[in-house]
């Protein structure tokens, strides 16, 4: 497979930070013959570090794909992802799974827990996993940010849904990621609760340094992001820096009208 040696797109060159992640000619298909679904389209894109970038599109437009080729836990069926300075396919599954546990936090809508373990033991999973020790002063902090003090000893059934996604947040920061990943975080919460996630997810970002990409189907939970790429048809089609709700809704309402 041959790597394009084209430079990174303007945005980065000027106002934007370097790339936490890249992709570039990113495409993915599923099935084969007639049941052939090209899922990604030759998609290119920069997550800035350091930022909240917010994915949306209509449902089938191939979020979920691209926040799983970006994340290194599906491999692309053409084109390159670089995590950093490292392209994701000129590692083995081995290296990549490795390389997903230090480098990268993934939270599911369906939280996506162990439910034989506590919270602290959740929490500490990609470490333990990893044959490494957590930072004690960082576990305290992410825990008592997050309001985890006091659940640590629960398992997930005896907690919340709001709770047991923001251990699902914690244990998606504690290693530190250069990357963390949300699909639909606050799909699976109410309006209250998801709003707590997106606050708490909006401080990872403020406080702790970290890089978010997150898919939503909710505007005023893009409007938190500082910008937002619009998907359809597998193709990355928009984007907005520093959105508003009337420009966030004005692109999701020209997406439901189709290309012009
Ligand atoms: P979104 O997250 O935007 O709803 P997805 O990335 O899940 O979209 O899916 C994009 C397209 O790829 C859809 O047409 C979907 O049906 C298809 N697709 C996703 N995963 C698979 C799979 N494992 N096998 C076959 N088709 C898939
Ligand atoms: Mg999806």
């Amino acid at each position: 497979m041959t790597k394009p040696a084209s430079p990174p797109r303007e945005r980065q060159e000027t106002a934007l930070p370097p790339a936490a992640v890249r992709a570039i000619g990113l495409s993915k298909a599923y099935g084969s013959g007639p049941a052939r679904v090209v899922a990604l389209d030759t998609v290119d894109v920069a997550i800035p570090t350091g930022q909240f970038t917010a994915v949306m599109g209509p449902s089938g437009s191939g979020k979920s794909t691209l926040m799983h080729c970006l994340a290194g836990l599906d491999r692309p069926s053409s084109g390159s992802v670089q995590l950093g300075d490292v392209a994701l396919d000129t590692l083995s599954d081995a290296a990549l799974t490795d390389l997903r546990r230090r480098e990268i936090g993934f939270v599911f809508q369906s939280f996506n827990l162990i439910p034989t373990l506590t919270a602290a033991e959740n929490i500490t999973l990609p470490l333990t996993l990893g044959g490494r020790r957590p930072d004690r002063a960082l576990l305290t902090s992410i825990v008592a940010a997050l309001g985890l003090a006091d659940r640590l000893g629960h398992r997930p059934a005896e907690l919340s849904g709001g709770q047991q996604q923001r251990v699902a947040l914690a244990r998606a920061l504690v290693t530190q990621p250069r990357i963390v990943f949300a699909d639909e975080p606050t799909g699976s919460l109410d309006s209250r609760t998801g709003a707590e996630l997106l606050r708490l997810m909006r401080r990872s970002v403020d406080e702790f340094g970290r890089t978010v990409v997150m898919v939503t189907h909710d505007p005023s939970a893009a409007v938190i992001a500082d910008q937002v790429l619009f998907l359809a048809d597998g193709r990355l089609v928009a984007e907005l820096v520093a959105p508003s709700l009337e420009a966030v809704l004005e692109r999701l309402a020209a997406l439901d009208r189709g290309p012009a």
